[in-house]
């Protein structure tokens, strides 16, 4: 991968971005993709990239990738200084006792551990269930509740302590692939075709959606604002190359045979045929997929937005999803990318998509 991709995608990474405090990211991506479009923000929190293109008539094409992550947010502070929290979105309550976490504070990242009684003092009966979310606690080592109000306030959002790690090959772990790896897919699509000698045959907006793990909040407001024709939604799927995930449950997914393809009610057919067809002709390996219902994505209220839009879903191959060592390939993110850009070169007619 390019050095500056690189670097960008492991700053995107490590900044701070639980459901509706993902400016720490935005910021990050507004400043990537400004030397390559006309970057604007909205009230929710979303980025709009926009590259405008040639041909009368031509469509309105959308991209999206939510920025925002799992986490946590403090919800109560008790005598002795200890603070309960809620989950940001989809957390596993088995994943997060003994961990380091950073509380995110007005006067910035706080270090904190969640606690857990030992292993010792527990009855045969505890050590076999999980302890929930509500009943565990983050220890910031403060004397009391009037020292932890000092420092933290209710509602300060909290992330896990996760670094960017290279494993072999050109797999990475980190927490928040879940959806970094799609904004940041995103963000070299502007770059590419920024690059390209001769503009698109359409208008293109690459979006950084927000909220999308609490209820793809982002992703409905932002496709309301560019009322797109054609929409593209970049986002990760579960591999199936872990040993103990079900290949019945998402087929056969792999991580590094390239980017998969969604097909499904929430798919136009036309829509992925021309992604399907392109991957073929441009040598590009693609994964598919089946899923017969609304997907769980910014995909869904994109298609359904105002009268309809024809939407794709172009994913990304996940190891671990929701933990803070969520794996992927670099190819897969970079060979995404290669996709959108060159079936963006055939697509020049809104009403291709129409089915008849
Ligand atoms: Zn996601």
């Amino acid at each position: 991968m390019r050095k500056d991709s690189l670097a960008f995608l492991e700053k995107l990474l490590i900044a701070p971005s639980p459901s509706g405090y993902e400016q720490p990211a935005q910021r990050l991506f507004r400043e990537y993709v400004a030397p390559y479009c006309q970057v604007s923000s909205d009230v929710m929190g979303n980025v709009y990239g926009f590259i405008p293109g040639q041909g009368k008539d031509r469509p309105r094409v959308m991209l999206v990738g939510h920025s925002d992550e799992i986490g946590l947010q403090i919800k109560y502070i008790d005598d002795k200084g200890f603070l309960y929290f809620a989950a940001i979105g989809g957390v596993d309550a088995h994943l997060t006792p003994g961990k380091v976490v950073h509380i995110h504070t007005a006067e910035g990242a706080l270090p904190g551990v969640i606690g857990k009684r030992p292993i010792h003092l527990m009855d045969a009966k505890d050590r076999e269930t999980v302890v929930k979310l509500e009943a565990q606690y983050i220890d910031i080592g403060a004397r009391d509740k009037k020292e932890a109000q000092k420092l933290v306030r209710v509602g300060d959002c909290v992330t896990f302590d996760s670094s960017f790690i290279r494993l072999q090959g050109d797999l990475v772990a980190s927490r928040g692939f879940d959806d970094k790896a799609g904004t940041f897919v995103v963000a070299e699509v502007l770059r590419l075709v920024s690059q390209e000698k001769k503009k698109m045959p359409l208008d293109l907006y690459g979006v950084s959606s927000v909220q999308e793990e609490i209820g793809l909040r982002g992703g409905t407001t932002s496709s309301y604002t560019v009322n797109p024709d054609i929409g593209i939604c970049v986002e990760v799927d579960f591999a199936t190359d872990q040993p103990d995930v079900e290949r019945k449950h998402n087929g056969e997914v792999a991580l590094g045979k390239g980017p998969i393809l969604t097909r499904g009610a929430n798919i136009n057919h036309g829509l992925f045929e021309l992604l399907y067809t392109t991957a073929q002709e441009d040598k590009i390996a693609v994964q598919l997929t089946a899923n017969p219902r609304a997907t769980g994505t910014d995909a869904n209220v994109m298609q359904i937005s105002r009268g309809g839009v024809a939407t794709a879903l172009v994913k990304l191959p996940l190891r671990y999803m929701h933990t803070p060592v969520e794996v992927v390939s670099l190819s897969d993110l970079e060979q995404a990318a290669k996709l959108i850009v060159a079936a963006l070169k055939r697509m020049g007619d809104k009403n291709e998509f129409i089915p008849q």
